[in-house]
């Protein structure tokens, strides 16, 4: 079966996934190579995560049916383990099951998560969040007469275009053979970086990307952000010095990932900004109370929590109203559901209103001092 990378699309549809019988299945597997470089000690922790998803399995389906479902999605999963599954370019693996629903989903994550298994009644999405959902990264290596585009996460990149001086061509039209020949070799250097911008913005227009890195020598790079269409000037996060014909893979990778990290640092410190800047104003939420009330009111648009915190709440199971604590839901009076973490409804609602949820790595100290879980709130 195909393994997907992560991107905000896959979060948004698990994280609109409920699926009306059933239960499901989660598996988070860590696969840091410095825990888990052999394959010994991949199978051994495969092995174990299996082992607690079927005494999950046991404990946790409350009818017949449920359970029997939920016994074959472990082992679909085993299967899958064994037949399917490759270490390789993941930092680690999300897989999803739920049988009755046609649910089986796996998903390359970039960095390593804990491993766990957890069965509930949607898709457990709050390690994915944490990850940031904007990691759909474009890479552009461009040099005085070739480009090569590349796309994917920021750990597993595949090149989608190559370019070389003969394409301009194709888009220069009437009285360009007599303006080429007067302006020279620059202009036409020029005329190439063009063209790499163009295809570039086609590339954009079929399957947009949040993140763009720019592979270019210094003295090229301003000439060719010249010609980047404004929107892609707005998710630029950079250049880096790159072999632009001969760097593999692993080459471009490992050169835009330092990048990409300091990238989300200044993020994260833009949207504490924001949030100190606002709850003066009250265009943010401190606070879980007021944050779950900020969303049940769709008001958000950063939701910002520390990387790994967990709180108990309840929803409404009919309308997805978020609380505390209450025993019925204010707005249709329904018995409320109690959640073990009410946090990750938090994220799935953020996702579902289109807010951005924001795992906050190294300010942590400062949400916490908001009472662990704060908002950029829209109005
Ligand atoms: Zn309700």
């Amino acid at each position: 079966m195909r393994i997907d990378d992560l991107d905000s699309a896959a979060l948004r549809r698990l994280s609109g996934l409920r699926p009306e019988r059933g239960k499901v299945l989660s598996l988070y597997l860590n696969l840091d190579p410095s825990d888990f470089a052999t394959p010994p000690a991949r199978a051994s922790a495969i092995t174990s995560l299996l082992d607690d998803a079927a005494r999950q399995a046991r404990e946790n389906g409350s009818e017949h049916d449920e359970q029997v479902a939920l016994r074959e999605d472990v082992e679909r999963a085993r299967q899958f383990f064994e037949r399917d599954f490759s270490a390789r370019q993941a930092g680690s693996l999300a897989l999803f099951a739920c049988g009755p629903a046609g649910l089986f989903e796996a998903l390359r994550l970039p960095r390593p998560v804990a491993s766990e298994a957890v069965i509930d009644d949607t898709p457990w999405v709050e390690p994915l969040a944490r990850l940031g959902t904007r990691e759909r990264v474009c890479v552009v290596l461009v040099n005085r007469r070739h480009g090569r585009i590349l796309r994917g996460g920021r750990e597993s990149l595949q090149e989608v275009a190559a370019l070389d001086d003969d394409v301009h061509g194709q888009h220069d039209q009437g009285g360009w053979s007599q303006a080429r020949y007067q302006r020279g070799i620059e202009k036409e250097v020029e005329d190439h970086l063009r063209n790499v911008a163009h295809a570039l913005f086609r590339a954009w227009k079929r399957a947009p990307f949040d993140r763009l890195v720019v592979g270019a020598a210094a003295e090229l790079f301003p000439a060719f952000e010249h010609h980047l269409h404004p929107y892609l000037r707005g998710t630029l996060c950079g250049r880096v010095d790159l072999d632009v014909e001969h760097a593999g893979h692993d080459d471009v990778v490992r050169a835009v990932k330092p990048l990409l990290d300091e990238h989300d640092r200044g993020r994260e410190g833009a949207a504490l900004a924001r949030l100190n800047g606002g709850l003066g104003g009250g265009r943010a939420a401190a606070g879980l109370d007021a944050v779950l009330t900020a969303l049940n009111e769709r008001r958000v648009e950063v939701l910002l929590f520390r990387d790994g915190d967990t709180a108990p709440g309840v929803s409404c199971p009919r309308c997805g109203w978020l609380g505390t604590k209450a025993a019925e839901c204010p707005v249709d009076g329904t018995p409320v559901d109690r959640r073990a973490n009410v946090l990750e409804d938090a994220i799935e609602a953020a996702v579902l209103q289109s807010a951005e949820p924001l795992a906050v790595r190294d300010h942590g100290d400062e949400i916490a001092a908001h009472g662990g879980v704060a908002a950029v709130l829209r109005f």
